[in-house]
């Protein structure tokens, strides 16, 4: 996979990741009710919705990582992408904004969403 990329896809991937685990723990957890198939069925196929649900969650960040902005952060001068109208640089968490507007308020996670 590709590196560099923003915090935000960052937090996505961390988030697929544990998905991935909280799937197998949930199949794991299925071993123990072996005496009842139907419970064991139940939590094997929640485990393997969570590796799906994962695997969708993976093809995600693919789409969302071609969507990405790619800018040279003013404080520490490397090339991050950003997602959004705010983003933090993943090099050193300065804040970075594409929409004039917002320059120089504080960094809020708000201005993502739509009006
Ligand atoms: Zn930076």
């Amino acid at each position: 996979m590709a590196k560099n990329y923003s915090s935000k896809i960052n937090r996505i991937r961390t988030f697929a990741l544990s998905l991935i685990f909280i799937g197998f723990i949930i199949m794991y957890v299925g071993i123990f009710f072996r005496q009842s198939p139907l419970a064991m069925t139940l939590f094997m196929l929640l485990g393997f919705l969570c590796i799906i649900a994962s695997t969708v969650v993976y093809f995600w960040i693919g789409m969302l990582s071609t969507k990405a902005v790619q800018v040279i952060c003013p404080s520490c001068e490397k090339p991050t992408k950003m997602l959004g109208r705010v983003d933090m640089c993943m090099h050193c968490k300065e804040p970075l904004t594409l929409d004039q507007n917002l320059e120089g308020k504080d960094f809020d996670e708000k201005y993502n969403k739509k009006k």
